[in-house]
């Protein structure tokens, strides 16, 4: 049987997976399952899959989820704290797909007990990208991608040698307002940018595919994870999204990852590697589907790509920065108190202030220096977003 934790379990991500794992069961020893305050779903899924531990990441939720789990014989816990502990409970496999920076930690700690980590949780590379590779280097960990991208440059890359590798394309599908007329983005809804055209998501990551934030995230990622130079890395915008990524040799060929967009294939290529198992995804008739197309991405309209490349030339905490800024001007846009295109604007501003004054460059990547630029660009971030009103 094999053991698997999953951080982040309620999500669409950790969702998609217990839809995997609950198929077959008897093949999984589910230790824990983690949570926000959607605790009926995390108590639900505690009991269909017989684990052993249920955390929320909201303390005041404890009491709760204790009474939700009362009798089951599944074991309770609260807190960021908590869900560290989790992550040092041995398992053979777990699954980061945790929201935003709170991924880092567990991530972390998984990877210090030796732990499989598929990783949803594009956050954590591109705040610390260097900290959790060397982590799982220095403890013969193994990291999986799980954005789907990323696990089909992963795929691409099976039995090829790096040094052939000229370029890594990934795609976008341009989001839910890749047809509006540039001019009008700026007074774009909550609920507008909220609409996903191919994928079904969560929310922040639906409105950062909008902005591009997400295949800006992306790019970075892809430097972190394959360790390739930023100026090999480009994005293609395919609206079908049924290409997510392509890995051009220095032969001359490209070889593209082709399948439907379904969250379950990155998540059980990760769940079942080095083997390939049969899943429950669509099959693709590509006849029916008859044409694919490709654009160039239109830099005015995405300039969150722009702001990516930057952070991925200027490295070391950059990409804190990024991350944390981003995140506090997506929560400003979410909560009505900043337009659509702000946002880019607030990241900019804030790179723009830590760069000059903190030396992004020069300071080593530790745990501690990338908690603490997060949490210095969230403030700036809010400056900043107090200067635009
Ligand atoms: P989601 O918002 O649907 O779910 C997030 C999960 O994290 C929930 O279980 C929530 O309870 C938990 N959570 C939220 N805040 C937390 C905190 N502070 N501490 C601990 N847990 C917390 O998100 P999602 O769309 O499933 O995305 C999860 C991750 O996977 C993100 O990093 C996202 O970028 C990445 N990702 C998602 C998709 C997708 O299809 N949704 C695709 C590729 C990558
Ligand atoms: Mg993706």
């Amino acid at each position: 049987m094999k053991r698997v934790t999953l951080f982040g379990a309620t999500g669409s991500v950790g969702q998609s997976a217990i839809d995997l794992i609950a198929r077959d069961l008897d093949a999984y020893d589910v230790v824990a399952l983690t949570g926000g305050r959607n605790l009926v779903q995390l108590a639900t899924d505690a009991v269909r899959l017989r684990a052993d531990l249920a955390v929320t990441c909201y303390p005041e939720c404890y009491d709760a989820l204790k009474q939700l789990l009362a009798g089951t014989g599944v074991a309770v816990a609260a807190g960021p704290d908590a869900i560290a502990e989790a992550a040092a409970r041995p398992v053979d496999w777990a699954l980061s797909a945790i929201i935003g920076a709170a991924g880092l930690v567990p991530g972390l700690v998984a990877l210090e007990h030796g732990t499989t980590l598929a990783l949803a949780n594009k956050e954590s590379l591109v705040t610390a990208g260097p900290l959790l590779m060397a982590k799982a280097q220095s403890h013969g960990a193994t990291v999986l991608p799980v954005d789907s991208e990323h696990s089909a440059v992963f795929q691409a890359l099976v039995g090829e040698d790096m040094a052939a590798v000229e370029r890594v394309i990934i795609t976008a599908s341009g989001g839910a307002f890749r047809d509006w007329p540039v001019a009008k983005l700026a007074k774009a809804t909550l609920a507008e940018a909220s609409c996903h055209p191919n994928w079904n998501m969560g929310q922040r990551i639906t409105i950062d595919s909008a902005s591009m934030f997400n295949k800006g995230m992306e790019l970075i990622e892809t430097k972190e994870f394959f360790g390739v130079d930023p100026d090999m890395i480009e994005v293609l915008v395919h609206r079908e999204s049924l290409i997510h990524a392509l890995v051009g040799f220095n032969d001359g060929a490209l070889m593209a990852h082709v399948g439907p967009p379904d969250m379950r294939h990155a998540i059980g290529y990760a769940l079942h590697w080095p083997d390939r198992r049969a899943l429950p995804v669509e099959r693709l008739d590509l006849a029916k589907i008859g044409a694919l197309t490709f654009e160039a991405p239109d830099q005015s309209r995405y300039p969150a790509l722009a702001l990516a490349q930057r952070v991925m030339q200027t490295g070391g905490l950059a990409g804190a920065v990024f991350n944390a800024a981003k995140e506090r001007a997506l929560d400003g846009f979410i909560a009505g108190q900043i337009g659509f295109m702000d946002m880019s604007r607030i990241v900019e501003a804030t790179l723009d202030t830590m760069t000059a004054s903190a030396g992004l460059q020069n300071v080593p990547i530790t745990l501690d220096t990338v908690l603490q630029t997060d949490r210095l660009a969230r403030i700036r971030a809010a400056e900043a977003i107090s200067q635009l009103g």
